[in-house]
């Protein structure tokens, strides 16, 4: 029996399962990143309830702070409860109806994903062509609308799973309108950490998570519609086939209406404020140079170890650096020793990428010199003790 047990102890039969002691990682991983101690202390604070007069104020001004974070005077723009996940379904299951077609790219893990949401939406989904590691060609795009002639196109500005940053997202938007079509960008791993305009680029629907480069817990997923894609949910002939989801009836709650609809996570809104303050202090600008300038060194010095980043400089994502394991290096036995002797967590390759791949975070609060220095010297040693060096 543990000294815990024999000086708190538990009731008769019950679980003594001791206090909560979580290791102290440096997270540089595909998120979470490491989150900021002034929203994990806005967390600890009281809690109210969710029609709370002062709660109400507070998610007027977090949809302040997510219009400013995203770069747009969308009206429809709030936290959906959940993780990045969860506001993606919310874009594409509202946005996509029964019979209508959604093109999703192949280029990655998370254009999969967007792919099974659409199809569990009663949408048809048709594909646009990239290889894993590269991002989508405009001309394929247009050539994809030409011949499926789709209502909805998804594509992932920031792919987490490749490292893979989408350049020319004008042009992308440009070529949907064309088609009368809506476009849902996936900008998980881009808003507050790389250049993301919504407005400026037309984008009719974002989503992202809290987790990656906000630096803020899972659990409160930024969302963002302008009123042409709203005015699509809102004349859906049929309802949205989630209802925690319906954007129709979350309007009740976080439109001017105020009224229940579910109880919203309150602690992950307060963490989610406080995160986005951040966001506000620092300049939005500022944060995505911040971001490039320390990834820049990080990757720099990825690359003075002999390693090779996975994405050519033109698609390079300051947030998520896919750097190639070297041959001859097992990719997992790095990723634990850099665990067991330093606290420090990254991730390795998924799908067509695994075991080709490390992925590196350098998000949000991840995203200090003293992070990169202290994961490329763990690397160097860790490679050391693989003969790597
Ligand atoms: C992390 C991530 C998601 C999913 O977010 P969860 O919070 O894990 O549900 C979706 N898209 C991209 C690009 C991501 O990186």
């Amino acid at each position: 029996m543990s000294d815990r047990a024999e000086t708190r102890g538990t009731a008769e039969g019950a679980p003594d399962v001791g206090e909560l002691t979580p290791p102290d990682r440096t997270l540089m991983g595909p998120g979470p990143s490491d989150v900021h101690p002034r929203v994990l202390r806005a967390m600890s604070t009281p809690l109210v309830g969710h029609l709370d007069p002062s709660f109400v104020e507070m998610m007027d001004e977090v949809q302040e702070l997510l219009r400013y974070a995203f770069r747009t005077d969308n009206r429809w723009t709030i936290p959906v409860s959940g993780t990045g996940s969860a506001a993606m379904e919310a874009a594409i299951g509202n946005l996509v109806e029964p019979g209508d077609t959604m093109l999703v790219p192949t280029n990655g893990y998370f254009g999969g994903r967007m792919a099974s949401m659409a199809g569990r939406a009663g949408g048809e989904v048709v594909e646009v062509d990239a290889p894993w590691g590269e991002p989508l060609d405009p001309a394929d795009v247009a050539a994809a609308f030409d011949e499926h002639q789709p209502d909805v196109f998804g594509f992932v500005h920031a792919e987490t799973s490749t490292g893979v940053l989408q350049p020319e997202v004008p042009e992308l938007t440009a070529i949907a309108h064309d088609h009368d079509a809506y476009v849902i960008a996936d900008t998980v791993t881009s808003l507050g950490g790389v250049e993301l305009r919504v407005d400026d680029w037309n984008v009719d629907v974002a989503y992202s998570g809290p987790q990656k480069c906000l630096s803020c817990p899972p659990g409160a997923s930024p969302l963002t519609l302008n009123d042409r894609a709203m005015d699509k949910v809102l004349d859906r002939e049929t309802d949205a086939r989630s209802w925690y989801l319906d954007l129709s009836l979350l309007e009740g709650y976080w439109g001017d209406d105020r009224s229940y609809h579910h109880t919203a996570p309150i602690t992950n809104v307060y963490a989610l404020r406080e995160a986005l303050r951040l966001v506000a202090e620092e300049g939005i600008e500022k944060r995505w140079a911040r971001h490039r300038e320390v990834a820049g060194d990080l990757k720099a010095g990825l690359q003075e170890l002999g390693l090779e980043m996975n994405a050519p400089d033109d698609y390079w994502l300051p947030s998520l650096n896919a750097v190639r394991v070297p041959d001859g290096v097992d990719d997992a036995a790095v990723i634990d020793h850099l665990i067991a002797e330093y606290d420090l967590e990254i991730a390795g390759g998924l799908g067509d990428l695994a075991g080709d791949i490390w992925r590196i975070g350098c998000m949000g609060h991840s995203a200090r010199p003293k992070n990169v220095e202290y994961l490329l010297a763990a690397l160097e040693d860790a490679l050391a003790e693989q003969g790597a060096l």
